[in-house]
Protein backbone atom coordinates (compact mmCIF):
# COMPACT_ATOMS: atom_id res chain seq x y z
CA UNK A 1 0.00 0.00 0.00
CA UNK A 2 1.31 3.35 -1.24
CA UNK A 3 1.79 6.34 1.58
CA UNK A 4 -0.86 8.51 -0.89
CA UNK A 5 -3.36 5.50 -0.04
CA UNK A 6 -2.44 5.11 3.30
CA UNK A 7 -2.97 9.00 4.19
CA UNK A 8 -6.17 8.81 2.37
CA UNK A 9 -7.77 5.45 4.71
CA UNK A 10 -6.96 7.45 7.88
CA UNK A 11 -8.68 10.83 6.56
CA UNK A 12 -11.88 8.20 5.78
CA UNK A 13 -11.72 7.17 9.32
CA UNK A 14 -10.82 10.93 10.69
CA UNK A 15 -14.14 12.10 9.36
CA UNK A 16 -15.94 9.58 11.79
CA UNK A 17 -16.49 13.37 13.11
CA UNK A 18 -19.59 13.48 10.69
CA UNK A 19 -21.76 10.22 11.86
CA UNK A 20 -25.05 11.89 10.69
CA UNK A 21 -23.90 11.38 7.73
CA UNK A 22 -22.54 8.10 7.85
CA UNK A 23 -25.53 6.56 9.43
CA UNK A 24 -27.34 8.09 6.66
CA UNK A 25 -26.87 5.21 3.99
CA UNK A 26 -26.50 1.68 3.28
CA UNK A 27 -22.12 0.89 3.65
CA UNK A 28 -20.11 1.29 0.27
CA UNK A 29 -20.56 -1.94 -1.90
CA UNK A 30 -18.32 -0.86 -4.64
CA UNK A 31 -14.68 -2.25 -4.80
CA UNK A 32 -11.70 0.09 -5.62
CA UNK A 33 -10.38 -0.47 -9.31
CA UNK A 34 -7.30 -1.02 -9.68
CA UNK A 35 -5.23 1.95 -10.20
CA UNK A 36 -4.42 2.04 -13.62
CA UNK A 37 -8.06 1.57 -14.43
CA UNK A 38 -10.81 3.30 -16.26
CA UNK A 39 -13.64 4.49 -14.61
CA UNK A 40 -16.97 5.52 -16.00
CA UNK A 41 -19.75 6.20 -14.28
CA UNK A 42 -22.91 8.46 -16.02
CA UNK A 43 -26.30 8.82 -14.28
CA UNK A 44 -29.35 6.68 -15.32
CA UNK A 45 -29.68 3.34 -17.73
CA UNK A 46 -30.03 5.11 -21.22
CA UNK A 47 -30.13 1.85 -22.78
CA UNK A 48 -27.00 3.29 -25.26
CA UNK A 49 -23.51 2.66 -25.07
CA UNK A 50 -22.37 5.74 -23.25
CA UNK A 51 -19.65 4.36 -21.09
CA UNK A 52 -18.49 2.18 -23.55
CA UNK A 53 -18.05 4.82 -25.92
CA UNK A 54 -16.37 6.81 -23.32
CA UNK A 55 -13.94 4.03 -22.04
CA UNK A 56 -13.33 3.50 -25.88
CA UNK A 57 -11.78 6.85 -26.44
CA UNK A 58 -9.76 6.64 -23.47
CA UNK A 59 -8.33 3.02 -24.62
CA UNK A 60 -8.11 4.43 -28.38
CA UNK A 61 -5.71 6.95 -26.82
CA UNK A 62 -7.84 9.84 -27.15
CA UNK A 63 -7.91 12.79 -24.67
CA UNK A 64 -10.27 12.50 -21.45
CA UNK A 65 -12.04 15.64 -22.87
CA UNK A 66 -12.62 13.54 -25.70
CA UNK A 67 -14.15 10.44 -23.42
CA UNK A 68 -16.83 13.05 -21.79
CA UNK A 69 -18.09 14.52 -25.13
CA UNK A 70 -18.21 11.42 -26.78
CA UNK A 71 -19.87 9.72 -23.74
CA UNK A 72 -22.30 11.94 -24.05
CA UNK A 73 -22.92 12.67 -27.75
CA UNK A 74 -24.20 9.23 -27.76
CA UNK A 75 -27.15 10.44 -25.90
CA UNK A 76 -27.49 13.47 -27.75
CA UNK A 77 -27.49 11.68 -30.73
CA UNK A 78 -30.28 9.45 -29.49
CA UNK A 79 -34.17 11.38 -30.85
CA UNK A 80 -35.87 8.89 -28.54
CA UNK A 81 -34.39 10.25 -25.38
CA UNK A 82 -36.61 12.76 -24.63
CA UNK A 83 -34.79 14.51 -21.79
CA UNK A 84 -31.32 15.49 -23.79
CA UNK A 85 -30.28 16.86 -27.02
CA UNK A 86 -32.71 16.67 -29.81
CA UNK A 87 -35.59 14.68 -28.88
CA UNK A 88 -35.92 16.70 -25.61
CA UNK A 89 -39.27 18.04 -24.59
CA UNK A 90 -39.76 21.35 -25.15
CA UNK A 91 -40.34 24.69 -22.86
CA UNK A 92 -44.25 25.99 -22.19
CA UNK A 93 -43.92 27.50 -25.45
CA UNK A 94 -42.94 24.64 -27.22
CA UNK A 95 -39.15 25.88 -27.99
CA UNK A 96 -36.61 23.06 -27.03
CA UNK A 97 -33.63 24.65 -25.16
CA UNK A 98 -30.17 23.12 -24.22
CA UNK A 99 -28.13 23.09 -21.76
CA UNK A 100 -24.60 21.47 -21.09
CA UNK A 101 -21.16 21.80 -19.39
CA UNK A 102 -17.94 20.42 -19.07
CA UNK A 103 -15.02 20.16 -16.60
CA UNK A 104 -11.26 18.79 -17.32
CA UNK A 105 -8.88 17.36 -15.23
CA UNK A 106 -6.95 21.28 -14.49
CA UNK A 107 -9.68 23.10 -13.63
CA UNK A 108 -10.91 24.24 -16.79
CA UNK A 109 -15.40 24.91 -17.44
CA UNK A 110 -17.05 25.58 -20.49
CA UNK A 111 -20.84 26.14 -20.14
CA UNK A 112 -23.71 26.83 -22.49
CA UNK A 113 -27.27 27.42 -21.58
CA UNK A 114 -30.66 28.15 -22.88
CA UNK A 115 -29.11 27.10 -26.56
CA UNK A 116 -31.88 26.19 -29.52
CA UNK A 117 -31.25 24.49 -32.64
CA UNK A 118 -28.14 22.54 -32.03
CA UNK A 119 -27.55 18.84 -32.05
CA UNK A 120 -24.33 19.03 -29.84
CA UNK A 121 -24.68 21.13 -26.79
CA UNK A 122 -21.95 18.93 -25.25
CA UNK A 123 -19.30 20.14 -27.83
CA UNK A 124 -20.37 23.76 -27.95
CA UNK A 125 -19.63 23.59 -23.71
CA UNK A 126 -16.28 22.12 -25.36
CA UNK A 127 -15.51 25.18 -27.33
CA UNK A 128 -16.80 27.77 -24.93
CA UNK A 129 -13.81 25.97 -22.61
CA UNK A 130 -11.58 25.80 -24.91
CA UNK A 131 -11.54 28.59 -27.33
CA UNK A 132 -12.87 31.66 -25.10
CA UNK A 133 -11.44 33.33 -22.34
CA UNK A 134 -15.34 32.59 -21.03
CA UNK A 135 -17.04 30.17 -19.06
CA UNK A 136 -21.10 30.07 -20.25
CA UNK A 137 -22.15 31.29 -23.06
CA UNK A 138 -26.10 31.96 -22.78
CA UNK A 139 -29.46 31.91 -25.49
CA UNK A 140 -28.31 33.84 -28.76
CA UNK A 141 -25.06 34.49 -28.09
CA UNK A 142 -24.45 30.92 -27.23
CA UNK A 143 -25.83 30.14 -30.34
CA UNK A 144 -24.12 32.44 -32.51
CA UNK A 145 -20.77 31.37 -31.50
CA UNK A 146 -21.76 27.67 -31.94
CA UNK A 147 -22.62 29.16 -35.57
CA UNK A 148 -19.34 30.78 -35.90
CA UNK A 149 -17.79 27.42 -34.77
CA UNK A 150 -19.39 25.23 -37.69
CA UNK A 151 -21.91 23.93 -35.89
CA UNK A 152 -25.17 23.67 -37.93
CA UNK A 153 -28.42 25.49 -37.11
CA UNK A 154 -31.85 23.25 -37.22
CA UNK A 155 -35.11 22.19 -35.37
CA UNK A 156 -34.36 19.69 -33.23
CA UNK A 157 -38.13 19.34 -32.13
CA UNK A 158 -39.51 15.44 -32.97
CA UNK A 159 -42.66 14.65 -33.68
CA UNK A 160 -43.18 12.91 -30.72
CA UNK A 161 -42.09 15.83 -28.68
CA UNK A 162 -44.43 17.91 -30.99
CA UNK A 163 -47.31 15.32 -30.07
CA UNK A 164 -46.25 15.20 -26.26
CA UNK A 165 -46.12 19.11 -26.74
CA UNK A 166 -49.76 19.12 -27.80
CA UNK A 167 -51.26 16.58 -25.36
CA UNK A 168 -49.65 18.27 -22.19
CA UNK A 169 -51.33 22.02 -23.62
CA UNK A 170 -54.62 20.10 -22.88
CA UNK A 171 -54.20 18.02 -19.98
CA UNK A 172 -51.69 19.91 -17.77
CA UNK A 173 -52.10 23.62 -18.39
CA UNK A 174 -49.21 25.79 -17.35
CA UNK A 175 -48.94 24.09 -14.38
CA UNK A 176 -45.25 22.15 -15.03
CA UNK A 177 -45.02 18.67 -13.15
CA UNK A 178 -42.21 17.60 -11.55
CA UNK A 179 -40.09 13.99 -10.93
CA UNK A 180 -38.14 11.80 -12.20
CA UNK A 181 -40.71 10.99 -15.46
CA UNK A 182 -39.46 14.67 -16.83
CA UNK A 183 -35.74 14.55 -15.48
CA UNK A 184 -33.08 12.51 -17.32
CA UNK A 185 -30.12 14.43 -17.51
CA UNK A 186 -26.99 12.58 -18.59
CA UNK A 187 -23.88 13.26 -16.36
CA UNK A 188 -20.88 11.59 -17.07
CA UNK A 189 -17.94 11.47 -14.86
CA UNK A 190 -14.29 10.16 -15.93
CA UNK A 191 -11.34 8.81 -14.35
CA UNK A 192 -8.54 7.94 -16.84
CA UNK A 193 -5.63 5.36 -16.53
CA UNK A 194 -3.29 8.04 -14.94
CA UNK A 195 -5.62 8.97 -12.24
CA UNK A 196 -7.12 12.22 -13.94
CA UNK A 197 -10.82 13.22 -13.94
CA UNK A 198 -12.99 14.91 -16.14
CA UNK A 199 -16.72 14.98 -16.57
CA UNK A 200 -19.86 16.75 -18.39
CA UNK A 201 -24.03 16.77 -18.83
CA UNK A 202 -26.30 17.48 -21.02
CA UNK A 203 -30.11 18.14 -21.07
CA UNK A 204 -33.18 19.72 -22.50
CA UNK A 205 -33.96 20.48 -18.38
CA UNK A 206 -37.59 19.86 -17.28
CA UNK A 207 -39.95 19.67 -19.99
CA UNK A 208 -42.61 22.01 -20.00
CA UNK A 209 -40.64 24.57 -18.02
CA UNK A 210 -41.27 28.58 -18.06
CA UNK A 211 -39.30 30.03 -21.35
CA UNK A 212 -36.02 30.96 -20.01
CA UNK A 213 -35.40 28.29 -17.18
CA UNK A 214 -32.06 27.05 -17.08
CA UNK A 215 -31.65 24.32 -14.40
CA UNK A 216 -28.49 23.02 -12.72
CA UNK A 217 -27.32 21.10 -15.72
CA UNK A 218 -25.10 23.96 -16.94
CA UNK A 219 -24.02 25.14 -13.98
CA UNK A 220 -20.12 24.53 -12.37
CA UNK A 221 -20.53 23.02 -8.82
CA UNK A 222 -24.38 22.61 -9.17
CA UNK A 223 -24.88 19.71 -11.89
CA UNK A 224 -21.53 19.10 -12.20
CA UNK A 225 -17.93 19.61 -10.51
CA UNK A 226 -14.81 18.44 -10.95
CA UNK A 227 -11.55 18.69 -8.49
CA UNK A 228 -8.91 16.48 -10.28
CA UNK A 229 -7.09 16.34 -6.37
CA UNK A 230 -10.46 15.11 -4.74
CA UNK A 231 -13.40 14.02 -7.52
CA UNK A 232 -16.19 14.38 -9.30
CA UNK A 233 -19.66 15.01 -8.82
CA UNK A 234 -22.53 15.41 -11.10
CA UNK A 235 -26.46 15.17 -10.60
CA UNK A 236 -30.29 14.76 -11.89
CA UNK A 237 -33.63 15.47 -10.88
CA UNK A 238 -34.89 18.62 -9.65
CA UNK A 239 -32.57 21.62 -10.77
CA UNK A 240 -33.46 24.45 -9.00
CA UNK A 241 -33.23 22.15 -5.32
CA UNK A 242 -29.54 21.31 -6.43
CA UNK A 243 -28.41 25.07 -7.56
CA UNK A 244 -29.57 26.30 -3.75
CA UNK A 245 -27.06 23.53 -1.94
CA UNK A 246 -24.40 23.84 -4.69
CA UNK A 247 -24.90 20.37 -5.17
CA UNK A 248 -22.18 19.08 -7.05
CA UNK A 249 -19.68 21.41 -5.09
CA UNK A 250 -20.36 20.00 -1.72
CA UNK A 251 -20.15 16.38 -2.37
CA UNK A 252 -16.69 17.15 -3.81
CA UNK A 253 -15.48 18.97 -1.22
CA UNK A 254 -16.81 16.21 1.63
CA UNK A 255 -15.04 13.58 -0.68
CA UNK A 256 -11.45 16.04 0.07
CA UNK A 257 -12.48 15.73 3.45
CA UNK A 258 -12.66 11.89 3.48
CA UNK A 259 -16.31 10.98 3.71
CA UNK A 260 -17.11 8.48 1.37
CA UNK A 261 -18.90 9.08 -1.87
CA UNK A 262 -21.81 7.77 -1.46
CA UNK A 263 -22.24 9.19 1.95
CA UNK A 264 -21.43 12.66 0.36
CA UNK A 265 -24.38 12.46 -2.10
CA UNK A 266 -26.29 11.23 1.07
CA UNK A 267 -25.43 14.77 2.95
CA UNK A 268 -26.16 16.86 -0.04
CA UNK A 269 -29.77 15.19 -0.37
CA UNK A 270 -30.38 15.67 3.60
CA UNK A 271 -28.58 18.85 2.76
CA UNK A 272 -31.38 19.79 0.42
CA UNK A 273 -34.39 18.21 3.13
CA UNK A 274 -33.33 20.25 5.59
CA UNK A 275 -32.88 23.93 4.30
CA UNK A 276 -36.18 22.86 2.56
CA UNK A 277 -38.53 19.92 4.04
CA UNK A 278 -41.34 21.17 1.78
CA UNK A 279 -39.07 19.39 -0.97
CA UNK A 280 -39.18 16.26 1.48
CA UNK A 281 -42.90 16.19 1.81
CA UNK A 282 -43.37 16.16 -1.79
CA UNK A 283 -44.07 12.65 -3.10
CA UNK A 284 -43.25 14.00 -6.84
CA UNK A 285 -39.64 15.73 -5.59
CA UNK A 286 -36.22 14.06 -7.01
CA UNK A 287 -32.50 14.59 -7.20
CA UNK A 288 -29.98 11.94 -8.13
CA UNK A 289 -26.03 12.47 -7.07
CA UNK A 290 -23.07 10.62 -8.56
CA UNK A 291 -19.72 10.96 -7.48
CA UNK A 292 -16.57 10.26 -8.33
CA UNK A 293 -13.56 9.80 -6.17
CA UNK A 294 -10.04 10.34 -6.91
CA UNK A 295 -9.17 6.93 -6.38
CA UNK A 296 -12.03 5.55 -8.76
CA UNK A 297 -14.89 4.45 -5.74
CA UNK A 298 -17.96 5.49 -7.39
CA UNK A 299 -21.52 5.79 -4.65
CA UNK A 300 -24.75 7.35 -5.83
CA UNK A 301 -27.97 8.54 -3.75
CA UNK A 302 -31.42 8.71 -5.38
CA UNK A 303 -34.05 11.20 -2.99
CA UNK A 304 -36.02 8.36 -3.38
CA UNK A 305 -36.38 4.66 -5.20
CA UNK A 306 -35.74 5.00 -8.74
CA UNK A 307 -32.30 6.45 -9.88
CA UNK A 308 -29.77 4.11 -11.30
CA UNK A 309 -26.61 5.00 -13.14
CA UNK A 310 -24.18 2.96 -15.22
CA UNK A 311 -20.55 1.93 -14.29
CA UNK A 312 -17.66 0.98 -16.43
CA UNK A 313 -14.98 -0.20 -13.99
CA UNK A 314 -12.28 -2.96 -14.61
CA UNK A 315 -13.49 -3.35 -18.51
CA UNK A 316 -17.54 -4.15 -17.99
CA UNK A 317 -20.41 -1.77 -17.80
CA UNK A 318 -23.30 -2.29 -15.36
CA UNK A 319 -26.09 -0.73 -14.25
CA UNK A 320 -26.28 -0.18 -10.76
CA UNK A 321 -29.74 0.89 -8.60
CA UNK A 322 -28.55 3.59 -6.83
CA UNK A 323 -29.62 3.33 -2.72
CA UNK A 324 -32.85 5.89 -1.95
CA UNK A 325 -32.13 8.47 1.00
CA UNK A 326 -33.15 7.28 4.19
CA UNK A 327 -32.43 8.92 7.43
N1 LIG B 1 -31.49 18.59 -13.65
C1 LIG B 1 -32.19 18.96 -14.85
C2 LIG B 1 -32.77 20.30 -14.70
O1 LIG B 1 -33.28 20.62 -13.64
C3 LIG B 1 -33.26 18.04 -15.20
C4 LIG B 1 -32.90 16.63 -15.36
O2 LIG B 1 -32.22 16.04 -14.52
O3 LIG B 1 -33.30 16.08 -16.37
O4 LIG B 1 -32.79 21.01 -15.68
Amino acid sequence: MTMKRRRFIQTISASAAMPAILSMSEPQKSSLPGSGDIVVASTWDFKLPVNETSANVLEQGGSLVDAVEQGIVVVENDPSVTSVGQGGFPDRDGHLTLDACIMDSEGNAGSVMFLEGIEHPISVARKVMEQTPHVMLAGEGALRFAVGEGFRERSLLTENARKAYKEWLTSSGYNPPVGKENHDTVGLLVRDGEGRLAGGCSTSGAAWKMRGRVGDSPIIGAGLFVDNEAGAATSSGLGEAVIKIAGSAIIVELMRQGVPPEEACAEAVDRIFRRQPRYRDDPDFFVGFLALRKDGAVGAIGSRKGFQYSLYSGGTNRVIDAPAFRR
